[in-house]
């Protein structure tokens, strides 16, 4: 039985438990609370924090292969642990890490982004060279959306040591695809989708035949492009604007399974959770093909401090047609972090229809 170690525990380890089962792999999982969701799927633990490389050395006496649900790692510490390999491989997840690097590889590569800049907040200048309204990013660490500061003027400006400074899209919608390569050098993508945002947090996914086949294949393109460049071996979530002149900029790229891949748990013949151990593991790819004509993802984002398992909003939302309820057992609930989530198989393609059902559910969760 292959031994698979993951770093990170939260919820993208705990959705993977259901493809390991189904392909006779074990679990390992570094993650630092004995109470983070995927401890209670893991067949073993090594409790220590993602960024703790010996603890991953030690991981690695105990694994044949390392892969990560969680990047903010320590990667030059990780680079002395020999023997096991790790997917995506080191020298992938190099570019990666910082948003900077992350636009200037893109770029490198010939792949649209927005204008950015490396800035000091001490130079009013360069605060100023793209205009406003304006986006500061801190470089690392980022997700949810802290870190990142939308700033009508130079007076908004957080105080965030060397940020990155991009010029902000007007987009007309936010589209994500994730993409997976094998050792083999075999590629799969996803359905383009399209993720609505609040407060910089997604708040859902839909899956419908509403974006035209130009833009379509413009992101499978990027997203083919960018595993080839590095011939990155694993999953990727790639996350793209598109402008009302059907331009495709690359916001950021996840080195791993994401929110936006969701709905193939239940909506394609293989889940990304699936995806991401074929990849790592050398077993052929699945195939991503959608078993329905649409789906609908939504987040169950915390809306207040408590300890509550909300067991009766849960209940009503399942009883919803086609609906899956996905719930993460997180024991600190606080606004805007991800508690949970929704998806919903649709007897059409229709994006209207998408919406209707993301606003049920909203109606639901959200008092
Ligand atoms: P995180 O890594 O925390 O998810 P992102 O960089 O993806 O942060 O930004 C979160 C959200 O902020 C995006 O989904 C988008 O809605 C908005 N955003 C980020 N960058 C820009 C930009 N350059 N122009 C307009 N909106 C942006």
């Amino acid at each position: 039985m292959m031994r698979v170690g993951v770093i990170g525990g939260g919820q993208l380890a705990w959705m993977m438990a259901t493809a390991a089962r189904s392909l006779d792999l074990k679990l390992i999982v570094q993650t630092p609370n004995a109470d983070d969701p995927a401890v209670c799927i893991a067949d073993e633990v090594i409790l220590a924090a993602i960024d703790d490389a010996q603890a991953t050395a030690a991981l690695s006496e105990r694994c044949d292969v390392i892969t990560f649900e969680n990047e903010f790692v320590d990667l030059d510490g990780l680079r002395s642990i020999a023997g096991v390999p790790f997917f995506p491989q080191l020298n992938v997840l190099e570019p990666l890490l910082d948003k900077y690097d992350q636009r200037q590889f893109f770029q490198k590569i010939g792949s649209p982004v927005p204008r950015f800049a490396a800035i000091e907040l001490t130079d009013p200048t360069a605060l100023s060279q793209f205009g406003f309204p304006v986006v500061l990013k801190a470089r690392r660490h980022g997700y949810d959306g802290q870190g990142t500061f939308i700033l009508r003027s130079p007076d908004d400006a957080p105080n965030l040591p060397q940020p990155l400074l991009e010029e902000f899209v007007p987009f007309e919608r936010e589209l994500a695809v994730m993409v997976a390569r094998s050792q083999q050098g075999e590629i799969v993508t996803y359905p383009v989708v399209e993720t609505q945002q609040h407060d910089q947090v997604c708040r859902r996914v839909l899956v419908t035949n509403d974006l035209s086949i130009e833009v379509r294949q413009k992101v499978e393109s990027i997203a083919r492009q960018f595993v080839t460049s590095l011939q990155a071996v694993g999953i990727f979530g790639i996350e793209l604007f598109l402008t009302s002149d059907n331009r495709v900029l690359v916001n950021e790229v996840a080195p791993r399974t994401h929110n936006s891949g969701h709905f193939s748990i239940e909506a394609c013949e293989t889940s990304q959770f699936e995806q991401q151990l074929r990849a790592v593991c050398n077993l052929p790819l699945g195939s991503t093909a959608m078993k329905c004509p649409g789906a609908v993802m939504v987040n169950l984002l915390g809306y207040e401090s408590s300890h509550s398992d909300y067991a009766d909003v849960r209940d009503r939302l399942a009883q919803l047609p086609q609906t899956f309820v996905h719930w993460y057992g997180k024991t600190e609930l606080r606004p805007g972090r991800k508690l949970g989530h929704v998806t919903v198989l649709l007897e059409s393609g229709d994006r209207a229809e998408a919406i209707d059902r993301a606003e049920a559910i909203e109606a639901i969760w959200y008092p």
